[in-house]
């Protein structure tokens, strides 16, 4: 059994920080000091024992001026445990810090308070804040900058485009076929040079639309089928599509992001092998609707599934399947930006599937 003296021992060992004050005016709200453990010495620079019998107010005036001995009092008269929010204290003899802490009731006048310094957490809080904050505007500038960079890119090159177009047409008879297999060339680099600085300028307008809707996808996934009933029908392609969910978020991104997964599963299949596209949905139960897009297409190496999602990375030389290379940096993007995650799961010469997350 442990006496007294034992426990005041036991207390002295403990990290947190205690006192217990006593109510020696009610009228007034005057505390006296009655008991401190060591622990204050490291949470307040000051080793409170010596305070020991002395008056609350006339030593820590502190303490009355940002309205902590009001809750200690308060506590008290409640008889209720209070929590005391973040406060910023310091005096004389007690080191300026943000403090948070807890006024316990241990009998009609007597209460124990305990506390801790904060101060390191909301110092690394603050530079947290604005850190966000930094990278935030350089997120902003850079998309200002793609945006800007690309739209003036455009112009030269449709002067290019206009000109070989002149050329093939008007000395087409005094041209050799060299000479013409040349201007080809520079037709068609002139023309995927400018696919790539559309998709840039899309990709740098994604996010923009801030406003969110509910989206019914059963209705979108509708919609992007008829879109793609050509391609559909031109490639026999199998679709089976589970009853999905409403979401919020931006409608035409969300199409988006269905639309490239949708028509990379088709795409990326061997020659002659016909597509089956499952589209389906489970609910983590977390908060979290988990999207997929299978295919039994070429499949992915395992290298290659992170570095897929950057820009204008392919896997295949435009003769084998054409593209920009930008489709699944888009959906990075979108699923970023609705706050989910977006992966592939693979298995080569079998097939993908395309996860991403959307909040409920
Ligand atoms: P693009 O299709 O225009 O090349 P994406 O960003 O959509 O651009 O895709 C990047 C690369 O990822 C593609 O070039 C392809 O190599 C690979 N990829 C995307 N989807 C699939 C898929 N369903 N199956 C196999 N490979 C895929």
């Amino acid at each position: 059994m442990y006496d007294a003296l034992d426990t005041y021992k036991l207390l002295d060992k403990l990290d947190t920080p205690i006192f217990v004050l006593k109510v020696t005016d009610f009228e007034k709200q005057d505390f006296k000091l009655i008991y401190a453990n060591e622990a204050n010495i490291i949470a307040c620079g000051v080793d409170l024992k010596k305070f020991i019998g002395v008056d609350l107010r006339t030593n820590f005036p502190g303490l009355y001026e940002v309205g902590l001995a009001d809750k200690y009092f308060e506590s008290v008269i409640t008889q209720k445990t209070l929590e005391v929010g973040e406060v910023v204290y310091g005096d004389e003899n007690v080191n300026r810090s943000a403090y948070t802490g807890k006024a316990t009731p241990i009998s009609e006048d007597t209460v124990m308070i305990t506390y801790k310094d904060i101060s390191a957490l909301k110092e690394a809080e603050q530079k947290l804040l604005h850190q966000n904050r930094v990278l935030k505007e350089k997120n902003k500038s850079l998309e200002e900058f793609a945006y800007i960079t690309s739209h003036d890119l455009q112009e030269p090159l449709n002067t290019i485009s206009s000109f070989v177009e002149i050329l093939l047409k008007t000395y087409d008879e005094r041209m050799n076929d060299n000479c013409r297999q040349i201007l080809g060339h520079i037709g068609s680099s002139t023309t995927r040079l400018k696919n790539m600085i559309i998709s840039i300028l899309e990709y740098s307008r994604l996010g923009n639309q801030k406003e969110k809707m509910n989206i019914d996808c059963n209705l979108l996934v509708q919609e992007i089928q008829e879109d793609f009933k050509t391609l559909l029908d031109s490639k026999e392609v199998k679709l089976h599509i589970s009853n999905l969910p409403s979401v919020n978020g931006s409608a035409s991104e969300m199409r988006m992001l269905f639309q490239n997964l949708i028509s990379n599963a088709i795409k990326y299949q061997e020659r002659g092998n016909i597509p089956e596209v499952s589209i389906n949905v489970e609910d983590n139960q977390q908060g979290y609707w988990i999207f997929s897009v299978t295919d039994n297409g070429i499949g992915i190496a395992e290298n290659d599934r992170q570095k897929i999602f950057k820009m204008f990375h392919r896997l295949h030389l435009q003769q084998e399947y054409q593209g920009v290379g930008i489709g699944l940096a888009n959906c990075l993007k979108i699923v970023q930006n609705h706050n989910g995650k977006i992966w592939v799961e693979s298995v080569l010469r079998q097939g993908s599937t395309f996860y991403f997350t959307i909040p409920y």
